[in-house]
């Protein structure tokens, strides 16, 4: 459940993406493939600034956009900003109207769900919960 993506393992999903490595890519994709909690673009460029990467705004959002397009991250709007998420496994989220933050929910996936909505067939679903998160709740 926690694993570490390192470079070697960054440059070989990168490759299966048909993505070209870059350093500026690299920087990112360790961010986000290593959180799990959904950051915004302006928090991935904060976490790279912060760890003395001098990289643009412009260029985490352009990356951001091809990992999005590319399927490596899913995005998920929440409150007023666009959060992403690396692990594209179908799980739920719950999303906190306070704070904006979403939480992983893994233990919901007994939930059951029709096989067909008008008429077409359904693969897997994903659900938001909206509510307010224990620490906003304090
Ligand atoms: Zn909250
Ligand atoms: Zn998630």
């Amino acid at each position: 459940m926690t694993e570490v993506y390192d470079k070697d393992k960054i440059v070989n999903i990168l490759n299966g993406y048909n993505i070209k490595v870059t350093p500026n890519r690299l920087k990112v994709a360790e961010v986000i493939l290593n959180s799990k909690k959904h950051p915004s673009i302006d928090e991935i460029h904060t976490t790279l600034t912060r760890n003395g990467k001098n990289i643009s705004f412009t260029s985490v959002y352009n990356i951001i956009k091809m990992f999005q397009s590319a399927g490596i991250v899913k995005e998920i709007k929440s409150k007023d900003r666009s959060r992403y998420d690396a692990n594209t496994k179908p799980h739920s989220h719950f999303i906190c109207k306070k704070c904006g933050k979403v939480i992983d929910i893994e233990d919901d996936l007994k939930l059951e769900f029709p096989k067909y909505v008008n008429s077409m067939k359904v693969d897997s679903i994903e659900i938001n919960y909206f509510g307010v998160c224990n620490e906003c709740l304090e």
